[in-house]
């Protein structure tokens, strides 16, 4: 059967997701063709790619290196586009059939929303855009008979495990989670802990961003919400399982009790690869799991009196309306903070917690209402870090 050639636009082809996916599009130049790339200030790299895999344009969104990025490709193909608003012509470029979502943050709403609306198919990694406004976002893809495709391991495994089983036998997900690098911490050690310290994740090389908020637990709780959109399922049916050795990378359990789990090791370019092809699968050079070698997994109950941005993820997205919008601008500006080093890892989570409590919330917020709440909501963050820097 011959296999059919996918174009794609990859929005933050410099970051861990964005370069990954690259690595999958040059191992099968005849399957995949990166048409649009798009970079935030990494205008080395973004040059770099653009000389590799010529694609029609590429997007740099800091201004200061546009002038950079046009002089190096003068002479080439490649269209240079500049600023964020072009990120939106990248997730709408004509003839591309998928948008990689490898942006971090709230900042990738704007071009998901997009690419939804000119009825690409979503390759998603940027898992914000669902935590934000998934409730808006699931139904345009609906509306728009748009395939949203999961990249982040958890929700691949979900998907994987989901293949061929009826609608409405979900009795539970069992989402497995590393524990990250503080798993064994106490409360009293996780109030000294640092950014360098938290940026060695045991089992996963990651942008800065997302590994924090693994060391904080706070990306559970953001997948969690994001299953729930993604799956169809209540907040009540998902069940968090810290499982350190990173192997089984979610199950589901049906109302048989039969429960279906995806095993891998853990790489990333299983599950970017896996969205890509999606419904075919082709060889990867990721190795198998050797379950000898391995001879036992390990799971645990996630502690929320340590990593209580997990319990905040399940108040909010029992709430719902903007309040997990709020919840997340708060992780952005408190995440940052905590990497510049101005609060600590108890403060991060203390920021969230009271962002949520005094930021307004709408019950039925259309995606204007989501950009102002996120506004707001950083507002707050941000008087409270500097009202209040550290315990
Ligand atoms: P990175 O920080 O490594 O990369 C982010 C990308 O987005 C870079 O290309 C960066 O550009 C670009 N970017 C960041 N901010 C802006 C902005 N304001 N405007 C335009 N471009 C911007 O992140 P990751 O690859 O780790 O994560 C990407 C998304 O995927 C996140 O939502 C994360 O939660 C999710 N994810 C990541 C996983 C991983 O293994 N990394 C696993 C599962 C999900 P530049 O670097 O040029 O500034």
């Amino acid at each position: 059967m011959a296999l059919s050639m996918k174009r794609l636009s990859i929005i933050g082809s410099t970051g861990s997701i964005g370069t990954q996916t690259l690595d999958i599009v040059r191992r099968h130049p005849e399957r995949f063709k990166a048409v649009v790339l798009t970079a935030g200030h990494n205008a080395d790299l973004l040059i770099q790619q653009a000389r590799e895999f010529s694609p029609e344009a590429v997007v740099i969104a800091d201004k200061a290196r546009y002038d950079d990025v046009k002089s190096a490709l003068a002479g080439t193909a490649t269209q240079v586009l500049v600023g964020n608003d072009a990120l939106c012509d990248a997730a709408t470029w004509p003839g591309v059939d998928t948008v990689v979502t490898a942006l971090v943050g709230f900042a990738g709403l704007a071009s998901t929303v997009a690419a939804i609306k000119a009825g690409r198919t979503i390759a998603l990694a940027n898992k914000e855009t669902l935590v934000v406004a998934g409730s808006l976002i699931m139904p345009l893809a609906k509306e728009r008979g748009v395939d949203i495709l999961p990249i982040d391991s958890e929700h691949s495994a979900i998907f994987q495990c989901l293949q061929g089983e009826p609608q409405g036998s979900i009795e539970k997900i069992l989402l497995t989670a590393s524990g990250g690098p503080f798993r064994t911490f106490s409360k009293e050690a996780l109030s000294h802990v640092t950014a360098k310290e938290a940026l060695r994740h045991p089992n996963w090389t990651m942008g800065e961003k997302i590994t924090i908020d693994s060391a904080t637990m706070m990306n559970k709780g953001f997948e969690m919400i994001e299953a729930c959109h993604l799956f169809g399922v209540k907040p009540s049916q998902i069940e968090v399982v810290v499982h350190p050795e990173s192997v089984i990378h979610s199950a589901v359990q049906f109302c048989d009790g039969s429960v279906k789990a995806q095993l891998a090791v853990p790489d990333m370019r299983l599950p970017i690869q896996h969205a890509l092809c999606y419904p075919e699968r082709a060889q990867l050079d990721a190795g198998c799991i050797d379950l000898f070698r391995l001879g036992a997994l390990h799971f645990e109950r996630p502690d929320t009196e340590r990593f209580p941005c997990l319990a905040y993820a399940y108040q909010a997205a029992a709430e719902g309306g903007t309040l997990p919008c709020a919840m997340n601008a708060a992780n952005e500006v408190a995440n940052l903070a905590f990497r510049q080093g101005t609060i600590s890892f108890p403060r991060l989570c203390d920021t969230i917690l009271y962002t949520m409590e005094h930021t307004p919330r709408i019950e039925s917020p259309t995606l204007d209402d989501c950009f102002a709440i996120d506004k707001e909501a950083r507002a707050i963050a941000r008087s409270y870090i500097k009202d209040k820097p550290n315990p």
